[in-house]
């Protein structure tokens, strides 16, 4: 019952040339595999090995640093391949685009506050756009801490989660965070998180 690295969902260069093949293959291959691997270490032999990640997440608060660092780790980035897709971007459509309208005045309102959230989070961590109590809201959460989890400030349910972790841009863009989340949104996949928004209301 080993947690297992899943498949990147499209080629390491087909986020180019917004996310370069370079930054995929490590933040993928090494870096989202590492988590893997620590959370299997963590939960080995304990009550916790045949436990769902999402059982983990919800009672992390009373865990070992291990499986919150890794497990939120190994879901975070999992979700982050799937809120990402080649020739994506754009704008969201729907009942998403309509709850973002009325939430934040307009897309480029929401953009400009998750990219704030981004770039003010100091070190690591992460941007997220949730639904909490059927409202949209932004948040950020450090190191590989998400929304899920009973430790987290704000929770809900993740629709869009940014990795801000320098391991996620500097090949490409070096210090500059900025701009970095300014380029993401063109592989944002719009149909992944307005699924994921019809899910969670
Ligand atoms: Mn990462």
């Amino acid at each position: 019952m080993a947690f297992t690295l899943p498949a990147l969902p499209y080629a390491h260069d087909a986020l180019e040339p917004y996310i370069d093949k370079q930054t995929m293959e490590i933040h993928h291959g090494k870096h989202h595999q590492a988590y893997v691997d620590n959370l299997n270490k963590a939960v080995a032999g304990t009550e916790n090995e045949n436990k769902s990640l999402e059982d983990l997440l919800k009672n992390v608060g009373s865990l070992s640093p291990a499986i919150r660092n890794n497990g939120g780790g190994h879901w975070n980035h999992t979700f982050f391949w799937e809120t990402l897709a080649p020739h994506a971007g754009g704008e969201p459509t729907g009942a998403l685009a309509e709850a973002i309208n009325s939430t934040f005045g307009s897309f480029d309102a929401l953009k400009e506050k998750v990219n704030a959230a981004g770039a003010t989070r100091f070190g690591s961590g992460w941007a997220w756009l949730i639904v909490k109590d059927g409202k949209l809201e932004v948040t950020s959460t450090p190191n590989q801490d998400n929304p899920l989890m009973d430790v987290a400030e704000v929770k809900g349910t993740p629709l869009l989660g940014i990795d801000v972790w320098e391991h996620a841009y500097y090949l490409k863009y070096q210090n500059k965070r900025p701009e970095y989340l300014n380029q993401i949104w063109n592989v944002i996949s719009w149909a992944k998180v307005s699924e994921r928004f019809g899910a969670a209301k």
